[in-house]
């Protein structure tokens, strides 16, 4: 008789709370105003089949904004920066703001510490629209700022960090603790002075812990959630560390990994902050199969 699978579902996968009002925020906007534009600046999280969704609902995505705009411009988790959302009011929108809270609050941290003379460094990948958000609002307070997630970037400005009365940190909120560490351990040992806040967002680290704990109970590792998410591929890095992992967007990539998922008996699931209960279930129900 063949051996009956263990299928495990993290219990913290799929939208996370952040994700899910902003996805619920803007379809209410949309139903309480139908006659309205409700346009979204950027994707609203990145996963397709939602962004397709929304657009049949009439909920346009769009990477630039008409010069003169009626309706709703939505601002993503992500947040944006001052000057574009100057642009959106400017250009004649109504700003529907749903940068997530725990993104606002690294903002918020990250113009304290600017403001109060710490030379702030922001642990985080440079090109993330969540990251730019935070460098810009920062910068209108002050310039001395740094955005990296690598000590070598870092070492590069180690003479300014030295000379720094202060130095400041705050973290991107979907990084890896494993990535903030190194990096606080190397600033503190060339600081007068220095103030961590870990903004990684609790949403985040819990999925993490988990993700970590289940890697090391399960012998296959599926993630499921866009290549495009920082969050997903986190969870796919933390994952690897432990056992042998996939990383897949929807249930169709499965039939690619038959053989390994055929050769594992307990098999854990995960998911990215954006990927859509629907998608996970469909995940379950093919490898049920
Ligand atoms: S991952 Fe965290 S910061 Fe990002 S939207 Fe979700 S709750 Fe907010």
């Amino acid at each position: 008789m063949p051996e009956t699978k263990k299928i495990t579902l993290a219990k913290y996968a799929g939208f996370c709370y952040g994700v899910k009002r902003a996805v619920d925020t803007v379809v209410k906007l949309k139903k309480e105003n139908p006659d309205k534009n409700v346009y979204i600046l950027g994707e609203l999280i990145h996963n397709h089949q939602v962004i397709e969704e929304l657009g049949n609902f009439g909920i346009e995505t769009i990477n630039k904004f008409p010069q003169n705009g009626n309706g709703y411009c939505v601002v993503r988790t992500h947040g944006q920066t001052p000057e574009v959302f100057k642009q959106i009011q400017n250009a004649g929108f109504e700003v529907c703001d749903l940068t997530c809270p725990d993104v606002k609050k690294v903002q918020q941290k990250a113009i304290e510490l600017v403001k109060e003379g710490y030379f702030l460094v922001i642990v985080g990948k440079e090109e993330h629209p969540e990251v730019a958000a935070i460098k810009a609002n920062a910068l209108q307070y002050g310039n001395k700022v740094l955005v990296s997630t690598l000590i070598s970037d870092l070492e590069q400005h180690e003479q300014d960090l030295k000379e720094a009365k202060k130095v400041g940190v705050v973290v991107q909120t979907t990084q890896m603790l494993t990535t903030l560490n190194p990096i606080v351990e190397y600033l503190t040992s060339i600081s007068k002075e220095i103030r961590v806040i870990n903004t990684i967002c609790p949403s985040t680290s819990k999925r993490q812990e988990e993700a970590a704990q289940m890697a090391q109970n399960n012998d296959l590792m599926i993630v499921v959630g866009s290549k495009n998410s920082a969050n997903t591929t986190h969870l796919a890095d933390i994952c690897t560390e432990f056992t042998s992992t996939i990383h897949i967007e929807s249930e169709k990539e499965l039939d690619k990994y038959q053989e390994i998922i055929a050769k594992s008996q307990n098999i854990g699931i995960t998911a990215g902050a954006s990927t859509p209960q629907s998608i996970i279930d469909k995940v379950i129900d093919k490898l049920e199969d």
